[in-house]
């Protein structure tokens, strides 16, 4: 009997036995199969594989800059039946009914996201349906720049995002450069810090609209006031995007951009600690005052508003907001504060505990959450040293480093704080995290010096060298069984 048969004759014998009544109960027992039952009973298939991920986030140490672990909060607000809901358009400008508790929850991050970040609502305005950065920076584009309107960027290999215009001189990358002109600013290859003389130069020359203050690498803090002056000398917004300080700023431990910008965005999942989402901040208000002395109104307002919907988005993740709402709560407590603060004191103690070592980052340190380390001393490709990490559970990624010959061969890796700061590394556990790393690329150096250059060689002899093998695999015991004394947030298994 073929299975459709099967339930046929089923269900004609359910037919016959039952009631309409039931029926009916049987049917919603049926149905509520479905829909109740845990995930972990319904797809233990897929359940299994979720456990293995959270299994790996507790063993490994985890020094990727741009991630963290959330808190159970804001994972209850994303499984939580705001999930459910459409409601296009804004507080009390909705195109659906039923939003009354949804212009809550919005309205309470929109409050909440002024107050994180010490705003006055007189003079800045926020739209939090972003879905994650990236749009975020396309939808800021999109109202300010108009199309093929010109952008200012710090180049991706220097430390820039993606969406800042990044195009390669052959291809236009991102979207950001394909839908609107760029041209990158760069670092000085020597010291690594933001050539700003030269970005003064260049925005005099291709006079762009918008400049964007904003890093994804690079561990020193930015000059906001230059980057105002420079904006000012050609008429271009400020725009910054702080999507990896964002946590650092609302605890003051780093300068906030919002002092001298036009627009701000901002990831919640990275520092902030909160969903995967993004915020836009805009100015609001007198924006100059003309040569015959008149105001001249910011206008950025219903721009940006409609750039996110009906322009690039249609109905908002409702239980992303709430997250949203609830990290900007935890985000004005002395507890997140204090947080804040450890991540850059353990940013400098790892930087200065692998300089100790005698390895190099690019531009001598950090005043954040993260750093770069230059491999060019030391022999090592970023490609052998995050292979290496990987293999004895250190996650971190390969980076350009200032200076770099080639983009597809980098020099350097990134490291960042945060995520092991929540599980509550202290200067202690870095100076073992030290340790860990420098054992780590002491081997690399080992096996590189038996496999000669290529990757594939690299990765071969570390995969099959018996040798070579039990070392990685005893070194990443050691860090395994190491992690796992820090707690993680959220539930218990998955
Ligand atoms: C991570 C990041 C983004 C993009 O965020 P996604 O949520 O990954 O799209 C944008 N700008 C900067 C500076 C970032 O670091």
């Amino acid at each position: 009997m073929s299975l459709f048969t099967r339930a046929i004759s089923t269900s004609y014998h359910v037919f016959k036995k039952y009631s309409t009544a039931q029926l009916l109960s049987h049917s919603l027992k049926m149905t509520s199969t479905l829909l109740n039952s845990n995930v972990w009973e319904s797809d233990p298939e897929l359940f299994e594989i979720v456990k293995k991920e959270k299994q790996r986030q507790l063993k490994s140490l985890e020094l990727i800059a741009s991630e963290n672990f959330t808190s159970l909060p804001v994972l209850q607000c994303l499984s939580s039946c705001l999930h459910n809901k459409y409601s296009e358009g804004l507080p009390g400008q909705r195109y659906y009914g039923g939003n009354e508790y949804i212009d809550e929850v919005e309205l309470l991050a929109q409050k909440r996201a002024l107050e994180a970040f010490n705003l006055n609502p007189e003079e800045w305005g926020v739209n939090v349906q972003s879905l994650s950065g990236s749009p975020a920076n396309f939808q800021v584009y999109t109202a300010i720049a108009e199309p093929h309107g010109r952008i200012m960027g710090l180049d991706l290999p220097d430390g820039g995002h993606l969406t800042h215009g990044f195009m390669t001189a052959t291809k236009k990358i991102s979207a950001t450069s394909l839908f609107f002109e760029s041209m990158p600013y760069k670092v000085d290859p020597e010291t690594g810090y933001i050539d700003y003389d030269t970005l003064a130069k260049n925005a005099k020359l291709f006079r762009p609209k918008v400049i964007i203050a904003g890093v994804s690498c690079y561990s020193r803090a930015l000059d906001y006031k230059r980057f105002r002056q420079i904006c000012d000398d050609v008429g271009a917004y400020l725009f910054s995007d702080m999507a990896h300080i964002a946590g650092l700023v609302a605890a003051g431990v780093t300068p906030s951009p919002f002092v001298y910008s036009d627009v701000v965005t901002t990831t919640t999942h990275k520092s902030l600690r909160g969903p995967r989402a993004a915020i836009i901040f805009f100015k609001k208000g007198v924006r100059s005052i003309n040569a015959k002395g008149e105001k001249v109104m910011y206008d950025l307002e219903s721009k940006i508003n409609q750039a996110v919907f009906p322009g690039l988005q249609g109905g908002p993740h409702n239980n992303a907001i709430a997250a949203i709402a609830t990290a900007l709560k935890q985000a004005q407590s002395p507890e997140f504060i204090q947080y804040q603060k450890q991540v850059v004191v353990n940013a400098k103690r790892l930087a200065s505990g692998l300089q100790e070592r005698g390895y190099k980052i690019a531009t001598g340190g950090t005043d954040v959450h993260m750093l770069l380390v230059d491999l060019r001393n030391v022999k090592l490709s970023g490609a052998k040293a995050e292979k290496i990490l990987e293999d004895i559970s250190i996650a971190c990624n390969k980076n350009t480093v200032p200076g770099d010959k080639s983009a597809l061969n980098p020099s350097g890796f990134r490291l960042g704080t945060p995520a092991i700061t929540t599980r509550g590394f202290v200067e202690k556990d870095i100076d073992k995290v030290v340790d860990f790393i420098d054992r780590g690329l002491k081997l690399a150096l080992e096996i590189s010096a038996k496999s000669g250059p290529k990757l594939v060689d690299f990765n071969r002899l570390a995969e099959e060298d018996s040798s070579f093998k039990g070392k990685i695999s005893a070194l990443r015991k050691e860090v395994e069984d190491f992690c796992v004394q820090f707690p993680l947030p959220g539930v218990a298994d998955y």
